[in-house]
């Protein structure tokens, strides 16, 4: 029988309840892992978690909760080993003109997309350490490589993504942990089905996009899925970009 190409790894998914990261958690378990599906929608997420089958199971996590997050790692571990791949992938966006942006959205901006993220490479080092080696994979977005207008938070937010990448790409070389950043473009998901007056940024990127056309999700679960297997053995610490063109121009 053939081997999945992520055979005996364990996995953390965060934001696995939809759009990339269910794409994400059914590659994983295709491809052999053990997945915890982690997401603060527990219906959905248990769902998703069902429909891959017994070796995934959900966890509820919200991704700015570091006590949240030691409860995960340490189930992760309770019940499948000690984690190899962690995916930071849970996110969420704010539309809004810099001049009226609300202060509130742009902190719940941060809190998740990047205070998420630094929480959970933070919680699982130690965990991957005890499985011998480890690959996380941080999303950023177009928008941690270019302005996105009427997204400032989120603009921030995935800019820091891609630079804590870098800082635990070099800190945990040596403990053989490799961390990369992916950088979609527009992708068919909840987060981009926006209401009628934010349409038009959208619309905007899709036109300055080469591909002329919307990502699926699977094309972005695809490259996570190399740099979470060993395929990808001397990448880390890079950016992945997987935007039909949008930022070659
Ligand atoms: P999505 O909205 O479809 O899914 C995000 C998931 O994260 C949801 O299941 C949601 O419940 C979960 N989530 C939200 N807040 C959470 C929290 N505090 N703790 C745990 N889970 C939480 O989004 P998506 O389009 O699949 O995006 C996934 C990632 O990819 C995000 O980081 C996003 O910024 C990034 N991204 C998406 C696009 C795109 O066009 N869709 C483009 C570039 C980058």
């Amino acid at each position: 029988m053939k081997r999945g190409r992520l055979e005996n790894k364990v996995a953390i998914v965060t934001g696995g309840a939809g759009g990339i990261g269910t794409a994400v958690a059914r590659a994983f378990s295709r491809e052999g892992a053990k997945v915890m599906l982690a997401d603060v929608a527990d219906q959905a997420g248990q769902e998703v978690a069902r429909s891959c089958g017994p070796d995934t199971r959900y966890s509820h996590l919200n991704v700015a909760d570091e006590n949240e997050w030691l409860e995960v790692v340490a189930e992760t571990e309770r019940h499948f080993g000690p984690v190899g791949i962690l995916v930071n992938n849970a996110g969420i966006v704010r539309h809004g003109p810099l001049e009226i942006h609300r202060e509130d959205d742009f902190r719940q901006v941060i809190e998740v997309n990047q205070i998420g993220v630094f929480l959970g490479m933070k919680s699982v080092v130690a965990s991957m350490k005890r499985a011998g080696s480890g690959s996380i994979i941080n999303l950023s977005s177009v928008a941690g490589l270019i302005g996105a207008a009427n997204a400032i938070g989120y603009t921030a937010s995935k800019f820091a993504v891609r630079g804590m990448t870098k800082v635990a790409a070099i800190e945990l070389a040596p403990a053989n942990i490799r961390v990369n950043s992916v950088h979609p473009g527009v992708t068919r998901t909840p987060l981009t089905d926006l209401s009628p007056e934010d349409r038009p940024v959208l619309e905007r990127m899709l036109a300055e996009t080469p591909a002329g056309r919307w990502a699926e999700p699977e094309e972005i679960a695809n490259i996570i899925l190399m740099l979470a297997s060993d395929e990808s053995s001397f990448a880390t610490g890079a950016e992945f970009v997987v935007d039909g063109g949008m930022t070659c121009r």
